[in-house]
């Protein structure tokens, strides 16, 4: 028999597989890691199996043989080989890269052992007369002394001891226990130990009768899971129990002998949201996040592979773990864009996720309070099942949004960051012993230029994103289109000279908020304060047990936070995510201030939401604080259909990267010039218009250094029609001759372009 290997080295040139004789008695299965000889010097090299057959495909003289195989168990699957096969295809990666997705990355190389304790005894059946005979000399003392030791001392315990444990009885234990096995009169046992990365025991939970709405999303789950097969949208507000829905229907899957996959973003992964599924599953649940440690992750990834549980709960590449016989796969906020790999190869967790539901026949559940646009459309599209929950469990009322003018604030001489509304909320709310969140958004930062006195923010003529302020000319950009402005002195709208960077941040909050209310207990979690393992954790488990009042704290707050004392939540300044210079950052704001408005009043307290902004009147606010979805989809897709946008088109971004921009500027010129060139031609030959690229565009990236390399990027978007297909292939054509020195692989929706 004969194995096709890929061996594992990141190498465009090995990019292939290898045919191996597996030799005799060595039951070697596609899916198995082994060791290989490879390459003129016969280097020992890991490699993975991908298939095997009776006939060496390769036409070789002289065929080389596996050594052995890695593990006693296959490393991945059927279905996850012709997943990997699949990646390859679509994200343009070399085999291995695809494969090395579906492993711990501490299986290679041997790097993180299992952890065993030795457990050492005398052989069994041993005769002890025969044994003394061997260990003693004629006088009657031992020859080794320390290995009489270890013997006697076994005799007397009577059974088993580790390794340890003998160390701690007898000095230098280890080299004699090891020459006593090797004499054959004792034996080494060992026993597999799992780390766990759970620290606490498992809370019993009772399963709560569910609501009708709740019952109604159920029952088309289980149809879906029956069939083995349906793709749900479902869409249900902040507390409408979706939850509790996805923990059903992954009992069910689990009755009907299935197993399942539940995706949460990386920063909703908290131990209040792992104990919730822990309290109703128990052991049979695995946890995947990066915040294991390499030996927890390494373990619990071979509990699943053993088959030792049934339900896997992780971020993003939890969507690879090796379950077999998958029913369910659910993806909750499913809108988030830590979905998206942002490292080489770029995969979208929910396009894997519809390809192993197809694989495995699983059904797929895409659910969120504020589904992405592109999702959304999908679902008017029939392309998913839609599915609605309306309602907050038993009845409870959304919580009660004001928008307080900044504009207003700042004009009557306000210029700290707390308006007077909600420094009034926060002093009532503190007082009722509730608490409260504050809310920073950190991404957008500083970027945006806009008008203190009347909240105007500059806008690019012809893109409609807000523009980016480059220090170098003192200009402002569009990094969408390459268009400048210069930076007016005064306000082009209402002629004040108060025109300003924007940004607010956590500590800034945290001061001024001491001297609003100077006995104020205050957590605060940002970058800062969550660096360390478990910090995380700790904050939100103090402000839990209400060891503060206050949560001062950035985007990581804004999810899965079930604390039914907050009442109150404040938004200090919505508008720095508003103006993020990217298409999406309307869909974004509107997410996010849903989001973090689902925090307050979760249980029988009516919650209030303040939300701060220099621009009241823009749609986006109105809608989140009206809490009206399909009103801000109704809008937001128009807007999207009329400049061509996403998903009305689609953007691909090449990045260069290198010490001299002098060399960047005319590379990416060159590639632009290029790439435009080959897209036309393959127009052409489609018959079909050239107005379908829509844009292309070279610049250096809104992002103009970092890690000490200059980054240029080449910008192209297309409409989207049914020559896209083409376009991309066109496109990877040309990369892969052309790319130069310095391009990184074009990337097709990245999700920022920074
Ligand atoms: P979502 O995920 O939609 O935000 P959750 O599933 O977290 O909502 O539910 C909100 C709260 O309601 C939770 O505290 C949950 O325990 C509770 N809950 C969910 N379903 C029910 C039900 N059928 N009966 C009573 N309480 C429920
Ligand atoms: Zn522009």
């Amino acid at each position: 028999m004969y194995a096709s290997v890929i061996v594992d080295i990141e190498n465009a040139n090995v990019d292939r597989t290898f045919c191996y004789k597996i030799p005799d008695g060595m039951s070697i299965e596609p899916g198995h890691r082994v060791l290989v000889p490879f390459g003129t010097t016969n280097r020992k090299t890991e490699g993975f199996v991908v298939s095997v057959s009776d006939e060496c495909p390769d036409s070789l003289t002289q065929v080389k043989t596996i050594i052995k195989a890695l593990e006693p168990y296959t490393v991945m699957l059927e279905d996850q080989l012709k997943l990997a096969e699949w990646i390859t295809g679509v994200y343009r990666c070399l085999y291995v890269d695809a494969l090395r997705l579906m492993i711990p990355a501490q299986l290679r190389g041997g790097r993180v052992k299992e952890k065993v304790i030795r457990q050492i005894s005398i052989s069994p059946g041993l005769e002890i007369s025969k044994a003394e005979e061997l260990l003693k000399k004629k006088d009657g003392t031992y020859r080794s002394k320390t290995q009489g030791q270890i013997f006697e001392l076994l005799i007397r315990h009577g059974k088993s001891m580790s390794i340890q444990e003998l160390s701690a009885c007898v000095t230098g234990a280890a080299p004699a226990v090891k020459a006593l096995i090797d004499k054959g009169i004792l034996v080494e046992e060992g026993r597999e130990k799992f780390r766990s990365p759970f620290d606490e025991g498992i809370r019993e939970s009772k399963q709560p009768e569910l609501t009708e709405q709740q019952v109604n999303a159920y029952e088309k789950i289980c149809d879906g899971i029956d069939n083995r097969s349906g793709m749900f949208l479902l869409h249900g507000v902040t507390g409408s129990g979706k939850t509790e829905v996805y923990m059903r229907s992954i009992a069910y899957a689990i009755e009907q002998d299935g197993t399942a996959i539940m995706l949460v973003p990386e920063i909703s992964l908290t131990p209040q949201t792992v104990n919730r599924f822990r309290s109703r599953f128990g052991d049979r649940i695995a946890v995947l996040h990066s915040r294991l440690s390499p030996g927890e992750r390494f373990d619990e990834w071979r509990r699943i592979r053993l088959g030792m549980v049934k339900v896997v709960i992780g971020a993003r590449s939890a969507v690879f773990a090796p379950l077999s016989n998958i029913r369910l796969i659910v993806i909750d906020e499913e809108h988030e864009p830590s979905y998206q790999s942002e490292s080489l190869p770029r995969y979208n967790a929910i396009d894997i996720a519809i390809r192993r539901c197809k694989l495995s026949g699983a059904a797929l559940v895409l659910g969120s309070a504020t589904p992405s646009l592109t999702d959304y459309l999908k679902a008017r599209r029939n392309i998913y099942c839609l599915i609605e929950m309306n309602d907050r469990i038993s009845n409870i009322p959304m919580p009660l949004v004001e928008v307080v003018d900044m504009r207003e604030e700042f004009m009557a001489g306000n210029t700290g960051v707390f308006s007077h509304a909600l420094k009034q909320s926060l002093t009532e709310c503190i007082d009722r012993d509730e608490q409260a969140i504050l809310f920073i958004n950190r991404r957008g930062y500083s970027t945006f230029v806009s008008c203190r006195a009347c909240g105007y923010v500059f806008e690019c003529d012809s893109c409609d994103v807000s523009m980016t302020y480059h220090s170098v000319g003192d200009v402002l950009k569009c990094h969408y289109c390459g268009s400048t402005k210069k930076l007016p002195t005064k306000c082009p709208q209402c002629g004040a000279p108060y025109i300003k960077y924007f940004g607010i941040g956590t500590q800034q909050v945290e001061e001024q908020l001491k001297e609003l209310i100077p006995d104020c207990r205050i957590l605060r979690m940002d970058m800062d304060t969550t660096s360390t393992k478990g910090s995380h954790a700790k904050i939100l488990r103090q402000f839990e047990e209400k060891q503060a009042q206050v949560l001062v704290g950035t985007q990581m707050i804004a999810k899965g936070l079930d604390i039914p004392n907050v009442t109150l939540v404040g938004v200090v300044a919505a508008d720095s995510m508003l103006h993020i210079p990217d298409f999406r950052s309307s869909e974004r704001t509107f997410q996010l201030l849903t989001q973090v408005a689902g925090r307050a009043g979760r249980k029988e307290k009516q919650g209030k939401v303040i939300v701060q902004t220099f621009t009241p009147e823009n749609e986006v606010i109105r809608f989140a604080s009206m809490h009206d979805f399909k009103g801000f989809y109704e809008y937001e897709i128009a807007q999207r259909r009329r400049s061509l946008f996403p998903p009305y088109s689609l953007f691909v971004r090449v990045l260069f990267m290198g010490d001299s921009e002098g060399e960047l500027f005319i590379e990416s010129e060159r590639y632009a010039k290029g790439i435009t060139e080959a897209i036309n031609g393959t127009l052409d030959r489609q018959n079909a218009n050239k107005g379908e690229l829509l844009m292309v565009d070279a610049a250096p990236a809104p992002v103009k250094r970092k890690h000490n390399l200059y980054r240029y990027q080449v910008l192209l978007r297309f409409a989207r029609t049914k020559n896209l297909p083409t376009i991309i292939k066109a496109i990877y054509a040309y990369h892969k001759d052309n790319r130069g020195e310095f391009a990184m692989m074009p990337e097709i929706n990245p999700n920022d372009m920074f």
